[in-house]
């Protein structure tokens, strides 16, 4: 059935005259266990970064479909919640093994829609795995607590279900974010709609398939698309009872203010400014090649990017060797297979990065290394190419340190001590990640316990946690505060009842009423 997958999904004959377009690819929703097409109207096009070829038409669910979806999601939730844990754990044990199998193929989907080199697609691939290999461990995950409070007296806790949850999920990770979200919530007995990015759905769809392959039964997995629209629909929907929400500030402050006012649980992870401190005590060779790394893989669209250097003292005499590293990365399309660093998402962000480089310049910082107009293959002359780019000299009022750049573009600053780096991180109003390089471990523990913020890296310089723990960012960078996967991530997508339960009470005192608080 998965080799099916291929004709059965991607050459759906579209019902609306989209050949104009000249595309005969479109993207259909997952309702109720189907793959369908969309009657909508709007469709919006989704172009290969790496070259702007249009790839599939990504639909907006009309208000009837989005309608159809919460409504099967939750006659679905009624029968599932019942469902025995060791068959939602039988399924999820299956479904990792299909993801296993099918890397290469969300991988592929993941490289043409999105960009990023297959290598690293494989890694967004694997990271979401982990969660759902953990999530294998429900049986345990969800268990209660119980005590003896008094003699024949019990008291226990219940983790129960929601109901129908939602996730809605940025474009840069799309097979890592939505599993982020839904294998947890359904192992604990809710139901899902899913709503990927409309910039890269196809991950999130063949994620559905194989989620149906293992055994998810209709309804409890869904996947709806669109924009604000959606979005609307899923902040106010009244069978939706919890919405995960990762991606920018703006979209994030909405969705949390919207959900929250209709009585929903909402967690929302924003954006970011990552900043890296660079002690010269540090190892150099590895310090330098992990921060080009960090900086520049995946094109800069991590929310985890190290995307700030701070250089304490002479660190700062390391920037160009910095240059020379970076400047070897290699630029091209994500399916070349020496390729360091794809295109960005879409062309608006190609302007907004090479703007965000100018306005450095323009405002006094030292443009040591220039990625803009890099040259590609010829194939690639189309795509959205920024090369690995370089600001020295970089100052907090700057708008390229103000603002989350989104690309391939360190910036760096320079220092005198290690508390005046804490003190510059401690100021910026993000708090997702977080490194620190040096080879001395009080300076380390220093920064980890002074700092705030929320993952923190010694030596390390993307500290995203496996999923044994939870994604735990903090200041502006995230809005709720139950954290994604992890204890923490179950947490979020249950509710406890805690039973206190006496059944002998022969020698409690039958003669009066027990009026007063026990003492
Ligand atoms: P985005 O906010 O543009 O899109 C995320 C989702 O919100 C999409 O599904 C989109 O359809 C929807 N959306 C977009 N604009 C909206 C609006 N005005 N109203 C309602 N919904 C809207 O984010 P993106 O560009 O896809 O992702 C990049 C951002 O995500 C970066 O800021 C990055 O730091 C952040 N991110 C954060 C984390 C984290 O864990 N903190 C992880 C990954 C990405």
């Amino acid at each position: 059935v998965i080799r099916t997958f291929s004709t059965s999904i991607r050459s759906l004959q579209p019902v609306t005259p989209v050949n104009s377009l000249n595309i005969k690819r479109t993207t259909p929703l997952f309702i109720n266990g189907e793959f369908v097409e969309s009657k909508t109207d709007k469709w919006i096009p989704l172009y290969n970064p790496a070259t702007n070829d249009l790839v599939t038409l990504v639909p907006e669910t009309t208000p009837e479909e989005l309608k159809a979806a919460a409504d099967t999601a939750a006659e679905a939730f009624k029968t599932w919640r019942k469902s025995s844990i060791l068959s939602r754990q039988r399924i999820l044990l299956d479904f990792q093994l299909l993801i296993r199998e099918h890397t290469d193929k969300i991988a592929k989907s993941i490289t043409e829609e999105q960009g990023k080199t297959l290598a690293d697609a494989k890694g967004d691939v694997l990271r979401g795995r982990q969660v759902v290999e953990t999530a294998c461990g429900i049986t345990n995950l969800l268990m209660g607590e119980r005590l003896a409070v008094a003699t024949d007296m019990d008291t226990y806790t219940i983790r129960e279900p929601l109901g129908v949850t939602a996730g809605i999920c940025p474009f840069n990770f799309p097979a890592m974010i939505p599993l982020w979200m839904f294998p947890l919530s359904i192992a604990a007995g809710n139901t899902m709609i899913i709503k990927p990015s409309e910039r890269d759905p196809g991950a999130a769809l063949i994620l559905a398939q194989l989620a149906k392959e293992a055994g998810v039964p209709s309804g409890v997995l869904n996947v709806v698309h669109g924009s604000i629209d959606t979005v609307n629909f899923i902040c106010d929907n009244e069978h939706i009872k919890a919405i995960s929400f990762v991606g920018s500030d703006r979209a994030g402050k909405y969705i949390y203010k919207r959900g929250t006012a209709n009585g929903k649980r909402v967690q929302a992870n924003l954006g970011a400014k990552n900043h890296g401190v660079i002690m010269p005590d540090a190892n150099k060779n590895y310090t330098l090649n992990q921060l080009a790394g960090s900086a520049f893989g995946a094109a800069g669209q991590r929310c985890m990017a190290l995307s700030t250097v701070v250089l304490v003292g002479e660190a700062k005499e390391w920037l160009p060797e910095l240059v020379e590293r970076a400047s070897k990365l290699k630029i091209s399309g994500g399916m070349e297979p020496d390729t360091d660093l794809g295109p960005l998402i879409t062309h608006q962000a190609k302007e907004r990065v090479e703007n965000l480089i100018q306005s450095g310049v323009d405002q006094g910082a030292k443009l040591i290394l220039d990625g803009r107009n890099p040259v590609v293959p010829e194939k690639y002359k189309n795509g959205n190419f920024v090369g690995p780019t370089i600001l020295a000299d970089v100052k907090p009022h700057m708008d390229c340190y103000k603002e989350e750049i989104f690309g391939p573009v360190l910036i760096a600053l320079n220092v005198d001590t290690l508390d005046d780096a804490i003190g510059l991180i401690n100021n910026n109003p993000y708090g997702n990640g977080t490194a620190i390089f040096t080879s001395n471990g009080s300076n380390a523990r220093y920064f980890t316990t002074s700092i705030e913020v929320g993952q923190i890296g010694v030596n390390v310089p993307i500290p995203v946690p496996l999923p044994m723990f939870s994604f735990t960012g903090n200041k502006a960078s995230i809005l709720g505060d139950v954290n994604f996967y992890g204890r923490s991530g179950l947490q979020f997508y249950t509710q406890t009842k805690t039973v206190t339960a006496l059944w002998r009470h022969e020698d409690v005192d039958h003669t009066k009423s027990a009026v007063t608080m026990p003492t």
